[in-house]
């Protein structure tokens, strides 16, 4: 049987860059807290804990101690809050995500309301709408845009989670242009996510079987498993 593996396998540069920030931080000889997984892998998550850097689902006394911030990022406010407990912060937000939240920023502060389409409850989208002050209204799909909600907006300011499938951020945006007087739509779906979809779309023209080998929480593998084929044989974990 010949085995074709797709030519950008593997985890992209911000997950590699986050791997390392945590491993260097459990060398520190401080204890080293992170605030749910540093990346959407479970065996990485596993190998970082094993090195002594502690998960916690919330926030405890930090003195002495570092927060590590996962590749999605994290709001502003919970940050602070981190500094007000006394934790050092180790930050390990992707440098494509902080451009996000850098993006997000930018249109409040020139009064646009701030439309995220992604996963609402990822962490990613929670870190976006935590760089906002005025929130901002997540779009998940086209059959569940929320219109009531987005009658009175005037100027949209439109940013895409950065694992999103592109063809169908297209096709919000464009549902949504008519809907106000100004939108400005920020591809924000990152360089690795947008070469690896393309790459997995031509795949399955030329192989009789596609296997997408990821953890089942990643937004990135459900999406190249959706992109390939919903019949596809996937194989998680
Ligand atoms: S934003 Fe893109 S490059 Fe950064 S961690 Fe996520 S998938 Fe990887």
């Amino acid at each position: 049987m010949k085995i074709n593996l797709a030519k950008h396998a593997g985890f992209c540069f911000g997950v590699k860059r986050a791997i390392s920030i945590a491993l260097a931080s459990s060398r520190t000889g401080r204890k080293v807290h992170m605030l749910g997984d540093i990346v959407h892998n479970e065996d990485v998550a596993r190998q970082i804990r094993k090195t002594g850097v502690k998960k916690i689902t919330r926030l405890a006394p930090g003195k002495g101690k570092i927060l590590l911030v996962r590749a999605h990022g994290a709001g502003i406010r919970l940050l602070e809050q981190a500094s007000c407990k006394g934790y050092a912060i180790v930050d390990a937000t992707c440098p494509m995500v902080k451009e996000i939240h850098r993006i997000v920023i930018d249109g409040e502060s020139q009064g646009y309301k701030i439309i995220v389409i992604g996963d609402n409850k990822h962490d990613e989208v929670q870190g976006i709408i935590g760089h906002t002050k005025n929130g901002a209204i997540v779009i998940e799909s086209l059959q569940n845009i929320p219109w009531a909600k987005l009658t009175k907006i005037k100027k949209a300011w439109v940013v895409a989670q950065s694992t999103q499938n592109m063809e169908k951020v297209a096709k919000i945006v464009a549902a949504l242009k008519p809907c106000f007087r100004e939108l400005k739509f920020f591809n924000t779906i990152c360089r690795p996510t947008r070469v690896k979809q393309q790459e997995i779309k031509d795949m399955p023209a030329k192989n009789d079987v596609m296997i997408i080998i990821g953890s089942k929480n990643s937004a990135n593998t459900r999406r190249l498993y959706e992109i390939s084929n919903p019949s596809i044989t996937a194989l998680t974990g």
